[in-house]
């Protein structure tokens, strides 16, 4: 290979700068030419594209969010607008890709892929760590931290007024961020897809609280989960029991801000071996993360399957909540 294009794509994430970073370094330092290409598959319809040089990484590896820019395109759903993508790949001479994304990212990768013969690897950048085949996903922890930070916030002044909180977090439809937060912040009750509890067992349980003597609640809710988002639930709560339970979205901060310690390592990790393997002639496969290892998966694998939600911790946290 020559010449690659580097891109991030469908929702940000905190580290995906040192992922391009990684990437861009691993590649020229074997002398082969990067493209960054601009917010996702927007950029590449749109012919939106740069040449990056070693010194345009320079700096980048602490900053939240994307210097190429991410983005969403319905276009890219349709074989012709994929035809026009990769025919402004071929006149910039790119003969492999490396995409920085989630699922979206990776199904719209694979069909441009068999459409058109260009190599893909995919590196998991997503704060949601909805993402099968990999434990971790890019921005997952620094997501964790920051809603944490906000829900130790929360707890002081519940403490104060000995008060309930629902606490939203962002997640989509996967309970990672709820599960793990839920657990660090101490909270008593996490509502993921896997762990869906009756409005009647959550004010049984808050009652019981009560009764032991807890005089704060914190409950944390993944968004896009039954039984509600979190006004809807507070006031379920409210009239079933009377008791009034104040809510908190936390919303998109939690895409932002500065990527942790462990963000910036594992998308050096991957990235760099998603170059190594594009350069080895490995295709349509991501890079992930089992068991502190890196491994390879097919895309289609990837794209194919579900990854279930960790309800151990949500067990934890509710013993450990008593
Ligand atoms: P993420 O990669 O974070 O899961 P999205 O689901 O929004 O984000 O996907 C990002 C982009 O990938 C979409 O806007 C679209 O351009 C492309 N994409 C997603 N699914 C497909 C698909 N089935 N076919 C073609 N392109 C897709």
């Amino acid at each position: 290979l020559k010449k690659i294009g580097v891109y991030t794509s469908g929702g940000d994430a905190p580290g995906m700068n040192p992922a391009i970073r990684a990437a861009v370094r691993t590649a020229l330092s074997q002398k082969v030419e990067v493209v960054g290409i601009l917010n996702g598959y927007v950029g590449m319809i749109e012919n939106r594209m740069i040449t990056l040089q070693m010194r345009d990484m320079a700096n980048i590896i602490q900053r939240g969010g994307t210097i190429l820019k991410t983005g969403r395109s319905a276009e890219f759903m349709k074989p012709e607008y994929r035809a026009t993508a990769a025919n402004n790949l071929k006149a910039q001479g790119i003969d492999g890709l490396i995409c920085i994304g989630g699922d979206g990212s990776f199904r719209g990768a694979q069909l441009l892929g068999a459409e058109h013969k260009i190599p893909i690897i995919g590196i998991p950048g997503t704060i949601d760590n909805d993402v099968y085949g990999t434990d971790d996903t890019i921005g997952f922890d620094t997501a964790v931290n920051t809603a944490l930070q906000a829900i130790d916030k929360i707890r002081d002044t519940a403490d104060s007024h000995d008060r309930i909180f629902i606490v939203e977090v962002m997640g989509r439809n996967s309970g990672w961020i709820a599960s793990h937060v839920g657990l660090a912040g101490g909270a008593e009750e996490i509502l993921t897809a896997e762990n869906i509890i009756s409005v009647d067992k959550i004010v049984e349980n808050l009652k019981n609280s009560r009764a032991r003597g807890k005089t704060s609640s914190i409950i944390i809710t993944a968004e896009g989960q039954k039984p509600g988002r979190a006004y809807d639930l507070s006031d379920a709560i409210r009239k079933k029991s009377g008791l009034d339970a104040k809510v908190c979205i936390l919303g998109h901060q939690q895409r932002g801000g500065t990527p942790s310690a462990h963000d910036r390592i594992l998308a050096s990790r991957l990235a760099n071996a998603a170059v190594e393997a594009l350069l080895a002639g490995r295709n349509n496969t991501m890079i992930g993360v089992q068991a502190d290892k890196l491994v390879e998966i097919p895309l289609d694998l990837v794209t194919s399957k579900e990854k279930p939600g960790d309800k151990t911790l949500i067990h934890l946290a509710r013993l450990l909540s008593i």
